[in-house]
């Protein structure tokens, strides 16, 4: 066992905790730092979703990913903030006060992975574990300017991760150029028989950019109304750049995205207010220590313990479930979700990646997005690949105003790889 010290300058707050001295051992990762998102388990590490109610935590076991860093050698040198628990775009929604984006401190740094995006791209840690429940990973890789990717759903063990909405979301990779994340990637990919939804499909793959005869596919929804502009014309000129290396582009349409977001809203709510009823001051949270009925005691420890954004999740989650609502909305949004799977399917017959803009605008001001919907409108471009599960990332690919433009690369089922190697045409 080797050991490094880690004491880094965190001007952008991109850290919950840290670890001083850090113990790590041979293989592939060896002394590579890695930091993970604090919705991550680690064994005696304190890990809070960057929720009050978790404050002190200390996980009793490792997340599988984190079992499988530290097998590889890697150094997990910290936790990274995030929004409450995964809900955010921001990672404004922290308890602990947000995160500053490296490239201009008066931005976010999207979120909600932002800490994990923010460490990687202040070269605070060589690489991150971030979480991608409706654009987690890839929205703040777009903001700061490096590469993350969402993998097929099942392709990463969950097991660990705090879940949010567990239908939706990956633990997945992010690092400053493609090589890293590759690297990475075959670490945490493979199966686990601790997720049930875990699938058979290790990753071991070494990136190249051969791109004769690939077929883009640019759904015109992905450069239509609410996407800035300029950061459409950004993404168009990559995909001229894939166009001169040999690939084709090809336009396309999916009709679903008008109700994607609705959709997601509605189905991720839905798992929030039953996933997070653990958090009751028994199972889990401070010790509850009035006299109180438990009524009284239970809606104490919860308006205490969660943020504003999280209790209106779960008040708007548990309505949708609510006997009587459950078929107009909760089915509803099930029936969307079939209707995006079935566009990629039949897109996917005729091409062999989707690509368009990752996020619709560049990073916001810090503040700028107070109102809750307009946060959730800035999800509409990375919320269908997680509906689906396909794998999808962003790739830095210009910028606008000197802020960084991701180009989101969607895949087919389990063609991580493929979008992988697209995006390697820009290292
Ligand atoms: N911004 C989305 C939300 O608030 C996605 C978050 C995530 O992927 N964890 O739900």
């Amino acid at each position: 066992m080797k050991t490094i010290s880690f004491k880094p300058d965190d001007a952008v707050h991109a850290f919950i905790t840290t670890i001083p001295t850090v113990s790590y051992g041979d293989g592939p990762l060896s002394g590579v730092t890695v930091a993970v998102k604090d919705n991550i388990s680690t064994k005696g590490i304190e890990t809070t979703c960057a929720s009050k109610i978790l404050k002190g935590y200390i996980p009793p076991y490792d997340a599988h990913v984190v079992t499988l860093l530290k097998d590889a050698g890697a150094a997990i040198v910290g936790k990274t903030n995030m929004d409450e628990f995964g809900m955010g775009t921001t990672t404004e929604n922290s308890a602990f006060g947000p995160t500053f984006n490296p490239l201009d401190h008066t931005r976010v740094p999207g979120g909600s992975s932002g800490g994990s995006a923010a460490a990687v791209a202040a070269h605070l840690v060589d690489c991150a574990i971030g979480s991608d429940t409706g654009g987690s990973i890839r929205c703040p890789a777009a903001f700061c300017g490096i590469v993350g990717l969402k993998p097929t759903y099942g392709r990463v063990s969950r097991f660990g991760l705090i879940a949010y909405a567990n239908s939706l979301e990956q633990i997945g990779p992010m690092a400053r150029d493609v090589t890293t994340l590759s690297k990475l990637y075959a670490v945490i990919a493979g199966h686990d028989p601790r997720d049930a939804t875990s699938v058979n499909k290790p990753y071991s793959h070494t990136p190249s950019s051969d791109m004769n005869g690939l077929k883009i596919g640019m759904p015109e929804e992905f450069f239509g109304e609410g996407v800035n502009p300029k950061v459409a014309d950004v993404v168009r000129t990559a995909i001229k750049t894939l166009e001169s290396l040999g690939a084709e582009a090809v336009p396309c349409t999916m009709p679903s995205m008008k109700y994607a977001l609705s959709a997601y809203y509605v189905t991720c709510t839905s798992e929030a207010s039953s996933n997070l009823a653990r958090f009751d001051g028994v199972r889990y949270g401070p010790a509850i220590e009035t006299l109180k009925s438990w009524h009284d005691a239970y809606s104490d420890q919860r308006k205490d313990g969660f943020g504003k954004e999280v209790r209106r999740r779960i008040i708007l989650g548990t309505f949708s479930l609510a006997a009587g609502y459950y078929g107009r909305y909760y089915q509803k949004a099930q029936t969307a979700r079939q209707m995006v799977r079935d566009d990629f399917e039949r897109i996917f017959r005729d091409v062999d990646v989707i690509a368009g803009p990752t996020m619709p605008d560049i990073a916001f001001k810090l503040g700028e997005k107070s109102d809750p919907l307009q946060m959730y409108l800035s999800d509409i471009l990375t919320v269908p690949a997680n509906l689906a599960g396909v794998p999808a990332l962003s790739v830095p690919c210009g910028t606008v105003d000197n802020m960084p433009v991701g180009l989101q690369l969607i895949g087919r089922y389990f063609e991580d790889e493929r979008i992988i190697d697209t995006a390697y045409a820009f290292e």
